[in-house]
């Protein structure tokens, strides 16, 4: 699949669920306490339908999110699934952390578990090493269990652990160099991510942001000069640097400030309530689950897909356009 501007197609992130066993500040506004109703979300088999056409159409890589997604039931079950679909190259995870270190009844840890169902990476969100910052900017004090299970992730034999940390001003600056030397020690891949117009609630404030450009000169100001490694890439927009004398790369995720940004994107989105969602930052979002729901066979979701992929925006209107009422818990970061 190939978009109008030559993108090529072949990444999906699909979130499971928009409930969270946590309240980030940024993702989760405080008057958001309203989960949708079940029959509103995707079932699992509606899922691996959508997942099993998009490989068909090119798909290879799928990451699933959330919310959270290991609060959804039978995760584990659903991630042997996915793996198991032919043509599909790489599942991964992006997660909170929290429950990765959780035991199932077979005594093996949720990590371990993903890992043999055959997900290959884990993106862990961790903003800060800090207990009482991280209670704060979680609502929950759940950094023990966050860091148990970055613990059980390594473990458990993923072959990429990266380690996610959204810049706040005011909260970031004192925690660059403790993540650095965090993700160094453990050789975990560390990548900061500027605030992105997605919520609702006042933390979405320029007086809140803090720019890539900004947190990189604090960096080279305890390491030194950091060195652009455009080489370097992941499946997403993270551009990396490398840390003087240590070898460390670096990523930092610009979403506002780096004009380059949606160059590369390769993404669709499919929420957890069955929106395909050509791009995060636009308000385009097409209904798969009603034309899943009216009983459309898979050609036709195929020609659906194939739909939303030719309305893929050239760049998201993020900057041009600061819209409060996108909620990231329930688009699936
Ligand atoms: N619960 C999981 C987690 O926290 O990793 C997966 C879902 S979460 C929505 C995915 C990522 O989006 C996290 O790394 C989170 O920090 C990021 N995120 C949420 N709201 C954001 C915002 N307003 N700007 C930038 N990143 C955000
Ligand atoms: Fe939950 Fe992840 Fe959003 Fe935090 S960022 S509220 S952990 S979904």
């Amino acid at each position: 699949m190939e978009d109008r501007f030559g993108h090529r197609i072949s990444y999906l992130r699909i979130s499971v669920t928009d409930r969270c066993n946590e309240r980030c500040r940024y993702c989760m506004p405080v008057e958001l306490q309203e989960w949708l109703p079940r029959e509103g979300v995707l079932s699992y088999e509606e899922i691996l339908r959508v997942a099993a056409v998009g490989v068909s159409l090119g798909v290879r890589r799928i990451r699933v999110t959330g919310g959270e997604p290991l609060v959804r039931r039978d995760i584990v079950p659903f991630f042997e699934a996915l793996c198991a679909i032919p043509g599909l190259e790489d599942v991964g995870i992006s997660t909170n952390g929290t429950l990765l270190a959780n035991p199932l009844a077979d005594g093996r840890s949720t990590a371990r578990a993903l890992a043999d169902a055959g997900v290959r990476t884990a993106n862990v969100s961790l903003d800060t090493l800090d207990r009482e910052t991280y209670a704060a900017a979680t609502g929950r004090d759940y950094l023990d269990r966050a860091l148990a299970g970055i613990e059980a992730a390594r473990a458990a034999g993923f072959e990429k652990i990266k380690l996610n940390a959204v810049l706040m001003r005011g909260q970031s600056e004192a925690q660059l160099r403790p993540l650095a030397d965090f993700a160094h020690e453990r050789g975990l891949l560390l990548r900061f991510i500027e605030l992105m117009p997605v919520s609702t609630g006042d933390v979405l404030t320029e007086a809140n942001f803090l720019p890539c450009a900004e947190a990189r000169r604090l960096l080279e100001a305890e390491f030194g000069p950091l060195e652009r490694r455009p080489e370097f890439r992941t499946n997403g927009p993270a551009s990396y640097f490398e840390v003087p004398g240590r070898g460390q790369l670096v990523g930092f995720i610009g979403a506002m400030s780096d004009l380059h940004f949606c160059e590369s994107c390769n993404k669709l989105r499919l929420t957890c309530d069955g929106k395909l969602r050509p791009c995060l930052g636009s308000h385009l979002e097409f209904d798969l689950l009603q034309e899943i729901r009216r009983g459309a066979d898979d050609r036709e979701i195929a020609e659906f897909i194939q739909m939303v992929v030719d309305r893929k925006p050239k760049e998201h209107d993020f900057r041009d356009n600061y819209q409060p009422g996108r909620k990231m818990i329930a688009i699936g970061g």
